[in-house]
């Protein structure tokens, strides 16, 4: 019967797939939501590749993913994957479906997933991944995802016993992951921006998980990452795997490691220290299974990631940045707060951070912008910030409270409103920071201070 049932899913789903194809649908989510209807068991008994990689944790799944298959794919390999779906259950119940014969056999050798790291318990027992990438565990939305450890123990609970995983070593919180299974780490060396105190609002690390001690930190990166250990227990950041060092990114590039004796010369994917961890894990995954480090350098050299997520263009004689950033998401916004604040010469920025989501439900909308540091954007060369959007209010209150000098700032509800309030004699660099819900809103944005700024250099 359950048989049947399966084989029935499989059909329906494909079906609902090709009809949706036809009405010019985009089919990557409701095929797997009628097949998990009719069969709850499909992952179980869906046809799977031999090798099943999943990306999880708080940020940097979808950078990863992207590098991953891009990676496999310029090698010559033919990857299953749900970079165009949705990273839960029945997103990747869309995805197996399509990679399997009317059998129910899959037609590829590997897949690799997002996966949403809720949806652990729905997915890692059924789909038995072979390999589980963990690229850090954060504070998110504190609705969704209450605490970074509370998502730790549903990965706990949720990841098989003979899954091998990738972590990063630099993160307590994720490194202790399911503690009994096999496991590589990958890290980063001492930098030379490293501190020992942390500059961070949010810091879930200060006591030892093992025995309650404080625990001692050689060096901090940034929140709860860095090299540390306790002086009471002994427990401590484990030995790198693979080892990424001579971080330089004037040029743009660094050096793998492998505990092993072997090493490579790598491309940075951009200048951010949170793509350079997204690169480690990669590279790290690749050696697992069982790429050479010439060939990995080599793909990755002809690799171009950006995409929507940052896009830098020459307007005039100024730059202009949209800088994206998961919103609600503290720790992935002091990122990018802190990448724009590091970077030369004068800056205006725009900041629509909206993601209102629905008003009335969403009590924690604002409560993110107390764990983010806005502080980052109290610098003299940061000459004028705009915010706008439905949180104008709350963004300049929490721009004010992090210092930010009142002359210097502007707002305005209307996110178009903004492009006339720049000074584009000052010709300094013009950043936009926006989430996913604000995304569309600030591209024509851009789009206006694009043309002012090439006007104003035509004068
Ligand atoms: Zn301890």
């Amino acid at each position: 019967m359950s048989e049947i049932r399966f084989y029935a899913a499989l059909l329906t789903g494909k079906l609902a797939r090709a009809g949706m194809r036809l009405l010019g649908r985009n089919a990557t989510y409701l095929p797997g939501v009628i097949a998990l209807k009719i069969c709850p068991d499909f992952l179980l008994r869906v046809g799977k590749p031999k090798t099943v990689v999943s990306v999880t944790g708080t940020n940097g799944k979808t950078t990863t993913v992207n590098l991953v298959c891009d990676l496999l794919e310029q090698t010559g390999r033919r990857v299953l994957h749900n970079r165009f779906g949705t990273n839960v259950n029945a997103g990747i119940a869309t995805s197996l479906m399509l990679g399997c014969r009317l059998s129910g056999r899959s037609k590829y050798d590997i897949a690799v997933f997002e996966t949403d790291e809720r949806s652990a318990k729905r997915i890692y027992p059924f789909i038995q991944p072979t390999h589980i990438v963990i690229t850090n565990l954060f504070r998110d939305s504190v609705m969704r995802n209450a605490h970074s450890e509370f998502i730790s123990g549903i990965l706990t609970d949720a990841i098989p016993p003979q899954t091998l995983l990738i972590l990063n070593a630099d993160d307590p919180v994720s490194f202790r992951v399911a503690p009994g299974n096999r496991r590589i780490y990958y890290g980063i060396e001492k930098l030379a921006t490293d501190t020992i105190e942390c500059v961070n609002l949010l810091n879930d690390m200060r006591i030892c998980p093992i025995c309650n001690g404080a625990l001692k930190y050689e060096y901090r990166r940034y929140h709860h990452i860095g090299k540390f250990h306790c002086e009471d227990c002994g427990f401590h950041t484990p030995e790198y795997d693979y080892s990424a060092a001579k971080i330089d990114f004037g040029a743009m590039t660094m050096r793998v490691s492998d505990k092993s004796g072997g090493q490579g010369n790598y491309n940075l994917i951009n200048d951010s220290i949170f793509n350079a961890y997204n690169t480690i894990a990669v590279i790290a995954l690749m050696r697992v299974l069982g790429m050479p480090h010439e060939e990995i350098s080599a793909a990755m050299s002809r690799i171009d990631i950006m995409g929507s997520r940052y896009r830098m263009d020459r307007e005039g004689d100024i730059r202009v940045v949209m800088q994206f950033s998961k919103a609600i998401n503290a720790p992935a916004i002091t990122r990018a707060f802190d990448h724009v604040a590091g970077q030369p010469g004068l800056k205006q920025l725009l900041v629509i951070m909206n993601d209102l989501g629905d008003e009335k439900e969403w009590s924690e909308n604002i409560c993110w912008m107390y764990d983010c540091d806005f502080e980052f954007l109290n610098k003299p060369d940061i000459t004028r910030i705009i915010v706008a959007g439905p949180r104008v209010k709350d963004l300049y209150f929490r721009m004010l409270l992090a210092g930010v000098p009142e002359e210097k700032l502007l707002c305005r509800q209307n996110e178009l409103d903004t492009p006339e309030l720049f000074d584009y004699k000052e010709k300094s660099d013009i950043y936009i920071f926006h989430g996913l819900d604000s995304y569309e809103v600030a591209r024509q944005a851009r789009d206006v201070i694009a043309k002012y700024a090439r006007e104003e250099a035509g004068k």
